[in-house]
């Protein structure tokens, strides 16, 4: 996939509100990008326009038909009435036998192919979810902040495997969240967003070396430096209201 190169001058509902003003930016073949926003902020909308779902905006996207575009939602949205390996079989009908043995192993899920997602805890359902996101073998992955409620440690497992399957393929990935650790520990890059209508207010690269944790020093102390330097960031603004 060439480079992803977006452009939303505008992205009005027909209420007249505009979720998305003048926003652009890049991504490279194989980053992972980050999205941090508050809450309202027109993150969830920006997907939807990347992702080819909404296409009632003014703007220009560059590789529209041109990638293979994987989704991660909040939920792990599996369909209740089929087993974990009819579930992947959607996306990926080759997915059987030993291979879809090897993937279920690769997100610990080894044993669960003929189990039903409601015999999954929530975050075995999330990792059926992000295999099932890498089996179309995106070139794009957009990720809705999808390892929200989660208990830490089961967030922090499905991270690390998400890492491991990003660095295995490397997708570009644009990974949503509100979490500014989160998008730390993980992105190449993190863009900030303002408070709705949404455009980019900051773009940081993160030149921590992986595996990252949440609570790394690294990643702690980067956190701290950006929020000292900018203390409305999370609210989506540099400079403090006077
Ligand atoms: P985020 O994902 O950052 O929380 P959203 O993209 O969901 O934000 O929403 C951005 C703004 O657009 C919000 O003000 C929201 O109320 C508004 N919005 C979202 N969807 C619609 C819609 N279908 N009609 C009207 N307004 C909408």
């Amino acid at each position: 996939m060439n480079m992803l190169s977006i452009t939303v001058r505008a992205k009005c509902y027909s209420n007249g509100s505009c979720a998305i003003e003048n926003l652009s930016f890049s991504a490279r073949p194989g980053e992972f990008v980050a999205i941090v926003g508050p809450s309202g902020a027109g993150k969830s909308t920006l997907l939807k326009i990347i992702s080819g779902l909404d296409t009632n905006f003014d703007g220009q996207l560059d590789f529209v038909g041109q990638a293979r575009v994987g989704f991660m939602f909040q939920e792990p949205r599996l369909m209740p009435w089929l087993t974990v390996a009819q579930n992947l079989a959607l996306v990926d009908a080759s997915a059987t036998g030993s291979r879809l043995h090897q993937a279920l192993e690769r997100v610990g899920l080894g044993d669960c192919s003929q189990l039903f997602p409601r015999q999954l805890s929530g975050g075995m359902q999330r990792r059926v979810a992000l295999l099932r996101a890498f089996l179309m073998e995106p070139q794009l992955l957009l990720m809705d902040e999808p390892f929200q409620s989660l208990d830490d440690p089961t967030a922090e497992q499905l991270r690390a495997q998400l890492l491991s399957l990003w660095q295995a393929t490397k997708p570009t990935v644009l990974f949503v969240t509100h979490n500014l650790q989160e998008a730390l520990s993980l992105a190449d890059r993190v863009l900030f967003l303002s408070a709705g209508p949404a455009r980019v207010v900051l773009d940081v690269p993160v030149d921590l070396p992986r595996p990252r944790c949440l609570d790394s020093s690294g990643v702690q102390q980067l956190s701290q430096q950006l929020l000292a330097d900018y203390p409305d960031l999370l609210k989506g603004r540099l400079a403090c209201p006077s």
